[in-house]
């Protein structure tokens, strides 16, 4: 299936492993140009490099901490008009509530609430005018289904998606669509190294703790960054335009409800 995306511009911030490389990697293999950022500069102009060489799209690679007022500024400057924006950062610790003050609730917030929402203002006129805009926020599963541990990534990404289940309603008659994409357990750095803290805290090997976490999942396994990347380019397809302010699970199933 043609996506329609040939010769898009896409900002996928947080690109450089994990989901946003796996959404980074899918649009590119569409035709799309990339602009992609992490902090650490090495690892993101690798990724550039091994896209670049997998798919021929043009990538450039703009390092900042895309939380920061400079980050975003340096990624806008890069792509001022981009047809697609991919919001993704590294999502809060795990934690007792009790012991998590104003700043670690202000950090969460500015990382998973404010910071996409600062970029969602700053590219959707330009979307709305030229009447093509996709908007897709990678969060979490456990904006359905919160994880109490998580507390500061439950209330945060909550924020983001209450505010987009309004202004989503309102961009969609532009062809501009904004929709959630929720990771259920992911094949990523981010899950082992939970993965390896959770073995070394009850004294068990981190392979047997990784592999109750596959067993645990009704697909028998964790989901891949490209699986997550293809459902991202077809919410961001030519084809998706009449899906939006919906937050869609990709989890293999492990969310228990009907709906
Ligand atoms: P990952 O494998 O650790 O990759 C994170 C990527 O984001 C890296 O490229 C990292 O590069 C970049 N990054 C982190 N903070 C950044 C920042 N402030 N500015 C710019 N780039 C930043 O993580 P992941 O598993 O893909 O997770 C992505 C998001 O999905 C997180 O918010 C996570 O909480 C959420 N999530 C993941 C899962 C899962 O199973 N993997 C499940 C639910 C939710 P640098 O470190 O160099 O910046």
């Amino acid at each position: 299936m043609d996506l329609g995306l040939a010769g898009k511009k896409a900002i996928v911030c947080a690109a450089s492993k994990g989901l946003g490389r796996g959404c980074a990697e899918a649009l590119a293999a569409e035709g799309v140009a990339l602009t992609i950022t992490a902090r650490t500069a090495e690892t993101l102009e690798a990724t550039a490099e091994e896209i670049r060489a997998a798919t021929g799209a043009k990538v450039t690679a703009v390092p900042g901490d895309i939380t920061s007022d400079d980050g975003r500024a340096a990624a806008l400057a890069a792509c001022p008009d981009p047809d697609i924006l991919v919001n993704n950062a590294g999502g809060p610790p795990p934690g007792d509530f009790r012991e998590w003050e104003r700043e670690a609730w202000e950090a969460a917030l500015n990382a998973n609430m404010l910071a996409p929402i600062f970029l969602i203002k700053a590219v959707v006129d330009g979307m709305i005018a030229r009447r093509f805009g996709r908007i897709v926020n990678i969060t979490s599963s456990a904006v359905k289904a919160p994880i109490a541990i998580l507390g500061l990534s439950n209330g945060a990404r909550a924020g983001l998606t209450g505010f987009v289940a309004g202004i989503a309603r309102e961009t969609v008659r532009h062809n501009v669509t904004i929709n959630g994409l929720l990771p259920g357990p992911f094949e990523t750095d981010r899950l082992m190294s939970n993965l390896a803290a959770r073995a070394k805290r009850d004294g068990r090997s981190f392979e047997d703790v990784v592999a109750e976490r596959r067993a645990g999942n009704p697909a028998g396994r964790l989901g891949t960054p490209q699986e997550f990347g293809h459902a991202c380019a077809f919410l961001c397809s030519a084809q998706a335009g009449f899906i939006t302010g919906q937050n869609l699970l990709v989890d293999g199933g492990e969310f228990p409800g009907t709906l």
